[in-house]
């Protein structure tokens, strides 16, 4: 089969057509990808950052953000048949720690990511354990369902700030904070601030329904949002840009009282004013990492149904395997939305 393969420790990729296909073990199931998306970890694999340096052992076909249809089924496998469309959930949980035992499997304490851990999605087929599979439901595209793991990011951010008729702050606009823009809509939030410096990813925020929209390169955000909240502050900050200076500044738009949530992973520590910033405002500070397995997947489907929320819009653009070159290259310079790979 032919994958797109991190083949050397330095920058790059390569498009290889000399790759054994996967054959299932047990409880496995081999899955041809129709769609796969880029991500902003593919892109550390990509560019081979540190980051990518300390997991990734080249050589390995990457990428994890896939919908296909399941072209062969291990032993034991109950779930899926030959046939079935399935999208991908990225977490390979253990079972057995006890974070899997107590319903938080996507936090699991022996996590393997795939496309990271194990060999990814920019193939023609990959091999997952059957509980990386989600039915997709019919009315979704494969592209689209190639987009339902980070749109699960998006979701698993809002559940932790519950967002209906709130006035919130979204901070980055990148593919996973445009989706939650749009589900935050879909969900009542009474008004979405949203922050970003690219233009056009900020031009974006607004078609996904931000009420307001501003670049904290050149305006002035806090006044912004006290302005937007009569003086009392955000209820909610959500953020999704990992940005050190973003996240700083976040913890001074809530009010008191309210929630931050970070989802961004910041590449540096970060120093807050705890007193001024959480303490005398009795601050709800949450992390949040990847979605649940598979509560978040059931509130995404719930979103799409209602028809509020039209996941085909964050495609910004597509290409074929052989041109994954001009495919990172978008997704480097900051595109709105998402790029997908098809085989
Ligand atoms: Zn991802
Ligand atoms: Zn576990």
């Amino acid at each position: 089969m032919k994958g797109i393969v991190k083949e050397s420790f330095a920058r790059g990729a390569a498009l290889r057509r000399d790759l054994p296909d996967p054959r299932p073990g047990e409880g496995e199931v081999v899955v041809k990808v129709e769609a796969a998306a880029i991500c902003g970890t593919d892109l550390h694999i990509y560019n081979w950052s540190p980051w990518a340096q300390a997991r990734v052992k080249p050589p390995m076909v990457f990428g994890h953000e896939f919908a296909g249809k399941v072209v062969e089924t291990g032993p034991y496998v109950r779930r899926f048949k030959t046939g079935d469309r399935v999208a991908g959930e990225t977490h390979i949980a253990c079972g057995e720690c006890r974070q899997c035992l107590t319903g938080n499997a996507h936090n699991c304490e022996n996590m393997k990511i795939i496309g990271v851990h194990t060999p990814g999605a920019f193939a023609d087929y990959i091999c997952i354990p059957e509980t990386c599979g989600w039915h997709l439901d019919e009315a979704l595209s494969y592209e689209e369902g190639a987009c339902l793991e980070p749109m699960g990011v998006a979701m698993h951010g809002l559940e932790a700030a519950r967002v209906g008729g709130k006035d919130i702050v979204i901070l980055g606009a990148g593919p996973i904070g445009l989706m939650a823009v749009g589900i935050a809509r879909a969900h009542g939030a009474r008004r979405v601030i949203v922050s970003e410096p690219v233009q056009a990813r900020l031009d974006a925020a607004g078609r996904w329904g931000a009420t307001h929209t501003v670049r904290p390169d050149r305006e002035d955000l806090k006044a912004v949002v006290m302005d937007v909240t009569s003086g009392a502050g955000a209820d909610a900050v959500i953020d999704y840009s990992g940005s050190p200076r973003a996240i700083q500044a976040g913890f001074s738009l809530i009010r008191k009282g309210g929630t931050v949530v970070l989802v961004g992973l910041p590449s540096e520590p970060i120093v807050i004013d705890v007193s001024d910033s959480v303490i005398y405002k009795e601050a709800w500070i949450t992390g949040v990492t990847g979605r649940t397995m598979y509560g978040t997947w059931l509130e995404c489907q719930k979103v799409l149904d209602s028809g509020h929320f039209n996941i085909g819009q964050i495609i910004a653009a597509r290409y074929p395997f052989n041109e994954f070159e001009s495919a990172f290259e978008d997704a480097i310079n900051g595109i709105p939305g998402k790029v997908i790979l098809v085989p």
